[in-house]
């Protein structure tokens, strides 16, 4: 079958299609995390706000990640500031290492059900050379106050349950979720505190409507208003060219089995950490409450119905916990990410009153949500000094050619991998 949270998450909320003409402070197109916790803070600040979304809340990539909360950027922190400058660069990692934290809190405070722990983040190197940068990215987080430490060989045998790791960093601000449980609860605070939340919603057009305002038009309504924020990250469609030839719309896949015997269960990540491994091709698993293990990698360039279609995935496992050859896999499903060349994500003004934030290579649900209340600021203020810099879209060359290049990548990284480089 397909998509576990579908079945194990909070109920949806009913978010009707748009019929007729509407008008509001901001509009938010796409309801993922990034989208409906714009819309939550919008709200929150006393804003009219309308949340569209071609499908329904949590139908994207937010709906069907690992589920796992991670600190921090895709870079090191050294290499940020590096990248950035020390000033900006010092914002950014504290604001993408601090994002589990808000989240949590944002949880905690909103009563949102989505089955959170913060049990931390392992990030473990497979091959004895990989070690190396595992060790000076847990050294810089030290180095900036984080409850990070390092495992040798012995201490991550202990935390994960296996043997195939030469070291890793855990990093206890992490943690993990039911992440379509906290889109749909977002999305629920969000309508209860006054937000207007539409499914089958499709924006088709954004054109200026005079005085600075902005018009949306979906199939049987339309939407006006002073400013708009896009959140449609890997799932931009026709209606953002400049934003869709930006990045590059990677499917990444996630198999689960059905809930393991407590002897097994016991075994594997039993401090109920989450991990993901160092290296080019990402593997990146943990036990949900039901002890389910649930585990992503790479898989088809397309949408899959279920966990026959990602067989190297369960083989992986397998590797891992021999005890797992007689278990069931239930389910698997796959998900657009957005990548950009730089690994960062970006946030773009495409005009006045239209900002939008997207590329979070597959790290967004600690960012995306907490870049929610980033966006709200600057949406009711085009002023709003934000963490992340503004920059412009940069269109990627030759991007209808991605999926060839992105083959080429994964066989690369795949030996790279192998051999351990
Ligand atoms: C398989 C997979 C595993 C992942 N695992 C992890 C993980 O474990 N941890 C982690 O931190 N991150 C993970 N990620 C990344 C994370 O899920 C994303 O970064 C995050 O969910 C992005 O949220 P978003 O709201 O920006 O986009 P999305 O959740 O993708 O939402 C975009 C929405 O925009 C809507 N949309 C698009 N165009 C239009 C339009 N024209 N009109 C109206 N609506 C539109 C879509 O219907 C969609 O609902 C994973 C991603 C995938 C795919």
């Amino acid at each position: 079958m397909g998509i576990l949270y579908r079945e194990t998450a909070v109920a949806a909320p009913e978010t009707p299609p748009l019929e007729g003409e509407r008008r509001c402070d901001v509009l938010v197109v796409g309801a993922g995390l990034t989208g409906l916790s714009t819309a939550w803070h919008l709200v929150e600040r006393g804003a009219a706000v309308t949340v569209l979304d071609a499908e329904a809340p949590g139908f994207g990539a937010s709906g069907r990640n690992g589920g796992q909360v991670n600190p921090g950027l895709k870079c090191d922190p050294d290499e940020v500031e590096r990248h950035f400058g020390p000033e900006r660069g010092r914002r950014m990692n504290a604001f993408a290492g601090e994002a589990p934290g808000y989240v949590f809190s944002l949880i905690e405070r909103l009563g949102l059900r989505c089955e959170a722990r913060r049990n931390g983040t392992v990030r473990a190197a497979v091959h004895p050379r990989q070690l190396e940068a595992v060790r000076r990215t847990a050294e810089q987080w030290i180095a900036r106050g984080a409850p990070v430490e390092y495992l040798d060989r012995e201490a991550v045998a202990a935390v994960t349950g296996c043997e195939r790791y030469a070291g890793a960093m855990l990093d206890r601000r992490g943690g993990d979720l039911n992440p379509l449980s906290l889109a749909r609860e977002i999305a629920r605070v969000a309508l209860g505190a006054g937000a207007a939340v539409h499914g089958d919603s499709r924006v088709l057009s954004l054109e200026p409507a005079g005085g600075g305002a902005w018009r949306a038009r979906a199939a049987r309504g339309s939407v006006t208003a002073k400013s708009v924020v896009l959140a449609t990250n890997g799932y931009t469609d026709a209606l953002a060219p400049d934003l869709r030839r930006s990045i590059v719309p990677l499917f990444g896949s996630v198999a689960a089995t059905a809930p393991l015997d407590e002897a097994i269960a016991a075994r594997i990540l039993p401090g109920r950490n989450v991990l993901y491994e160092t290296g080019r091709v990402t593997v990146y698993y943990r036990l949900d409450r039901a002890n389910r293990l649930v585990i992503g990698g790479r898989g088809p360039m397309r949408e899959i119905a279920d966990a026959a279609a990602i067989p190297q995935i369960r083989e992986y496992a397998r590797r891992l916990w021999p005890a797992l050859s007689r278990v069931a896999w239930t389910h698997g499903w796959g998900g657009r990410l957005a990548m950009t060349p730089d690994h960062y994500p970006h946030l773009h003004e495409l005009a006045p009153g239209l900002i939008a934030f997207l590329g979070y290579n597959g790290r967004g649900v600690a960012l995306a949500t907490a870049m929610g209340a980033e966006l709200a600021r600057r949406a009711l203020d085009p002023r709003a000094d934000l963490a992340m810099p503004v920059t412009n879209p940069k269109s990627i060359p030759l991007h209808p050619l991605w999926p060839l290049a992105v083959k080429a990548a994964i066989w690369h990284g795949r030996v790279s991998d192998f051999l351990g480089r």
